[in-house]
């Protein structure tokens, strides 16, 4: 008697071709050398994710609490969100940025501004479409054009051109033909901030080509210098060609609830609904409701935030540069972008496993972002300084310095 066939022998059950398109996921083999190190009894200093480490402000905790009990929450929430969340987020926008939005037409929440950033690609783009992407780029803004069939034009960040890509030197054919730009200030993962005339370049820039500029503010809160970050939407024009997209969970420790939400311009807010609708049901109520707690929070709660990841920030900055590395210090994000001289001989992949390996120190190789990554590795801010100062002292003692 023969035996069933297992999965891989069923031909007809081979993934979609689109799957196979997207270039390797490097988190996946940091995860299993993670693994590995943990299982060989390593203490492990995980600055690899961006994943915030402190919890969640209690007032958004207990918000939730309270939420959870209510039964007119238990069922599918409204599609398109609960109007009382939209309507304190088009508060905090005016609050926080002087953003005019109008809650029912211009703002979406979304389950996280991931799923949000791959819907609007498979909303927007077909196959053989091109988008404009930078690299190395937050890995969604590049694998949601993909999934979606689309080709790519990779803008290069580089410390040469400030980490902004060079609009003026797309080639007009490409301009012409492209339909989608994604930008992302502060950015992840070089950590570099733009003054306002870079976004109303970008504006202008795609007004002028009719596409559809996309603005990553996941970082719009996590700010140094007294100078915060623009929302796009603060200038004139943006709404006529873009949408920004906003997380709770870097400003408010909340990765975990998957909240955020779009704005901007009225028809691709209402495209991305109406491919929405076909796909998921929005956030439970219960966790928009505890949202909207988030967004009433005093600004002094988001100052803390702030001001811890600025301690970490100057205390790795200094510690980086006592040990001879060159590093500029990011103005805000939650990372430092460190470069890695020649002199070295290594890729960033093969300096991250041999700092793994020598100290149980994780960062990320700057690969993991995209072919304009190489060179770098990426350093979260997201242990506690004692652990910081630990890893440092590590690093100090080990052979991975310039
Ligand atoms: C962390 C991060 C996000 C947030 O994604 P969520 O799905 O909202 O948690 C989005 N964009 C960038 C650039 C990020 O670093």
């Amino acid at each position: 008697m023969s035996s069933p066939a297992s999965g891989s022998e069923l031909i007809k059950l081979s993934p979609a071709a689109r799957l196979s398109r997207l270039p390797a996921y490097i988190f996946v083999r940091l995860d299993e050398l993670k693994a590995e190190a943990r299982k060989n009894g390593k203490d492990l200093i995980d600055l690899g994710l961006g994943n915030p480490d402190a919890p969640t402000p209690s007032p958004v905790v207990n918000a939730l609490r309270d939420a959870v009990s209510e039964p007119a929450f238990h069922g599918y929430p409204p599609f398109d969100g609960i109007p009382e969340f939209k309507a304190a987020i088009a508060g905090w926008m005016k609050r926080r940025y002087q953003v005019e939005l109008e809650p029912a037409r211009e703002i979406l929440p979304l389950a996280g501004s991931k799923e949000g950033l791959a819907h609007l690609a498979m909303a927007y783009l077909d196959h053989g479409d091109l988008a404009l992407i930078p690299s190395p780029c937050y890995p969604v803004h590049q694998r949601g054009p993909v999934l979606a069939g689309a080709s790519i034009f990779s803008l290069p960040l580089t410390a040469e051109n400030g980490f902004v890509p060079d609009l003026e030197a797309i080639p007009a054919e490409v301009a012409a033909a492209a339909k989608l730009l994604i930008i992302n200030y502060p950015n992840n993962p070089t950590g570099a901030t733009v003054n306002g005339d870079v976004l109303e370049r970008a504006v202008h820039f795609c007004r002028q080509h009719q596409i559809l500029l996309v603005h990553d503010f996941a970082y719009g809160e996590i700010y140094f210098e007294p100078e915060r970050p623009h929302s796009l939407l603060e200038f004139s024009g943006a709404k006529e060609i873009g949408i920004e997209f906003h997380t709770l969970s870097k400003a408010f420790n909340m990765a975990g609830w998957r909240v955020g939400f779009a704005a901007g311009n009225e028809t691709v807010i209402k495209t991305l609904y109406a491919l929405k609708t076909n796909i998921d049901y929005g956030v439970f109520a219960a966790i928009q409701t505890a949202a909207m707690a988030a967004l009433s929070l005093p600004d002094t709660e988001i100052e803390t935030i702030r001001n811890t990841y600025r301690q970490r920030r100057d205390l790795l900055v200094s510690g980086l540069k006592a040990m001879g590395w060159r590093v500029n210090p990011p103005q805000a994000g939650m990372y430092v972008w460190l470069a890695l001289p020649r002199s070295l001989g290594m890729s960033s992949s093969e300096f991250c496993e041999h700092l793994l390996n020598e100290t149980g120190v994780v960062v990320t190789p700057g690969i993991a972002f995209g072919d304009g990554g190489e060179g770098y590795v990426r350093i979260s801010l997201v242990a506690p300084v004692e652990r910081l100062r630990e890893a440092l002292r590590r690093w100090q003692s080990s052979r991975l310095k310039p």
